[in-house]
């Protein structure tokens, strides 16, 4: 059985436990066959990358703005050209078709395509002569160790969105990620050092609660940055937090697209079937929601039922595959269980996925693309986050509800409208309840350089991660006062200093 390790100081690393490891099975969702074994950090083997990490920070912190930003640009080019191969090791533990596991790759690319600015992000301001013959400057410093935890849905993206600017700050980063889908970190982390990076600036810790409860618990660990579902995000932010840490915790979602009586319909259709059934629905910007406001719905399911019917499910590695496999047995048996429940509480079935099986890959963790007709504000399938292929349609009548849908749902991550009507869509950009908005567009996941982040049980923090609050999160603020004085003006004064 292939063993997954950890990484630090440039090589594998193996447990400290090495005579009985914890282990946890890594499945191959299209057959359901267990692929690897993952090993799980112990609190000692966390200590011992800390340390690791804490030695390397020092020195990388000390290393010029364009040795870094060199380092960056060679890590960008072998991603690239390592783009395929990544690809294929994300959908062959997570289970996302391979065109989907190239597009995350390439939205990751993305920032470290904006940390290889980093020179620039970093430029602080100067004041000259605040006061007589007194200047002030200002900079910005890394951290020293910082973590990300990282959800199994975009095992590349996500560690993307946190560990270029770490690093491009003049941190050392300790990634820890899912342990469903470990493998695409440690190809990462080859990558780093083929692109230069010194030895123990990008760690990966394999692990479970244990190596996070470690983290967060570790006084050399400055910063956490963590990405899953709202009750862990909320564990991570407020333990984090009280052992003194800077933390930035992105939560779960439930995402609405409110579609108005003069949308394009065939276009919202497509909208919704795409980002619904992508990634089985494993996205966390995933739309999860149809609002049909004022007699649409009928005209709108209806084109949202005859694209449903024709996905294409099947392998994650077969390039005529639309939708691949849930990433778990247990994943498949829960999605299962909503779609039952919203039967019993009394919604439509309209596209039914329970039955789906793929030949020839019985075993695999198959739900078809699902569509729920008629759903209502209790139901659980409209309550909670479903994370995979389910699509549900609610039918209000106004604009007005379906803006308060959006306010009244805990979350806030993503949101958005199909109309034709540009102050329609500028009124809700402006008084929706969400951190990213989409107008006519399904899946508004901000680019690099702007910042990602939602609202409500959707983040618990201050800042959204990348961009420049990406930069401002890894670094902290030093303000220099300085003063060459005429010897002549020397004397003491114990009154307050002001400027004169
Ligand atoms: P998860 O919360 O189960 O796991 C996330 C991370 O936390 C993993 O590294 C996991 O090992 C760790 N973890 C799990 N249980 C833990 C515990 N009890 N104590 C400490 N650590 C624990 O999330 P997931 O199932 O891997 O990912 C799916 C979730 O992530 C969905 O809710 C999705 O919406 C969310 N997500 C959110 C965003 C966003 O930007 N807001 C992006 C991607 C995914």
């Amino acid at each position: 059985m292939r063993r997954i390790t950890h990484w630090t100081n440039g090589a594998h690393y193996k447990t400290l436990e090495a005579a009985s490891p914890s282990l946890h099975a890594v499945h191959d969702p299209v057959t359901g066959a267990t692929q690897a074994e993952v090993e799980l950090a112990s609190r000692s083997d966390v200590d011992f990358i800390v340390a690791a990490a804490t030695t390397a920070a020092a020195s990388w912190a000390q290393t010029s703005l364009s040795r870094r930003a060199r380092v960056l640009f060679a890590f960008r080019e072998l991603m690239e050209a390592a783009a395929d191969d990544l690809a294929r090791i994300i959908s062959s533990e997570h289970g996302k078709v391979l065109s989907d596991a190239r597009g995350e790759v390439a939205r990751g690319i993305e920032v470290i395509e904006f940390a290889c600015g980093i020179p620039h992000l970093l430029k602080g301001s100067h004041s000259e002569s605040v006061s007589t013959e007194t200047d002030v400057h200002s900079m910005r410093q890394p951290l020293g160790v910082v973590a990300g935890i990282t959800p199994f849905n975009f095992p590349a993206m996500v560690p993307m969105w946190m560990f270029p600017i770490a690093i491009a700050c003049g941190n050392a980063f300790i990634l820890k990620p899912s342990e469903r889908d470990p493998s695409a970190s440690i190809r990462i982390a080859e990558i780093w050092r083929d692109a230069g990076l010194p030895d123990g600036v990008f760690n990966v810790i394999q692990g479970d609660k244990v190596a996070v409860d470690a983290l967060l618990e570790h006084p050399d660990v400055k910063a956490i940055s963590f990405v899953g579902s709202t009750p862990i995000a909320r564990y991570v932010y407020e333990t984090g937090t009280k052992h003194g840490k800077r933390v930035q915790a992105l939560g779960g979602a439930k995402n609405h697209m409110i579609v108005l009586p003069d949308a394009d319909l065939e276009t919202a259709a497509d909208a919704a079937v795409s980002a619904g059934y992508g990634s089985a629905g494993e996205r966390c910007m995933a739309i999860s929601v149809v609002v049909a406001v004022g007699g649409v719905a009928d005209e709108l399911v209806s084109m949202i039922a005859e694209r449903t019917r024709v996905i294409n499910v099947g392998p994650s590695l077969d390039p005529a595959s639309e939708m691949g496999p849930v990433v778990t047995g247990a994943h498949r048996d829960r999605v299962r269980d909503y779609i039952d429940a919203g039967e019993a509480s009394g919604a439509s079935i309209v596209v039914d996925g329970r039955g789906v099986e793929v030949q020839g890959n019985e075993g695999g963790f198959w739900v078809g693309p699902t569509l729920i007709d008629h759903v209502t504000t209790e139901m659980s399938v409209y309550t909670d986050e479903i994370f995979g292929p389910v699509l549900c349609v609610v039918r209000v009548d106004t604009y007005e509800q379906a803006v308060s849908l959006v306010a009244d749902n805990p979350y806030g991550n993503g949101v958005a409208i199909f109309t034709r009507d540009g102050g329609a869509a500028r009124r809700f950009a402006n008084e929706v309840d969400a951190g990213m908005v989409g107008i006519n567009v399904p899946i508004p996941v901000p680019v690099a350089y702007y910042s990602f982040g939602g609202w409500g049980h959707s983040l618990f923090g201050d800042t959204h991660v990348h961009g420049t609050e990406g930069v401002h999160f890894y670094t902290r603020g030093k303000v220099v006062t300085t003063r060459w004085a005429d010897p002549s003006t020397r004397g003491t004064d114990l009154g307050f200093p002001t400027n004169k």
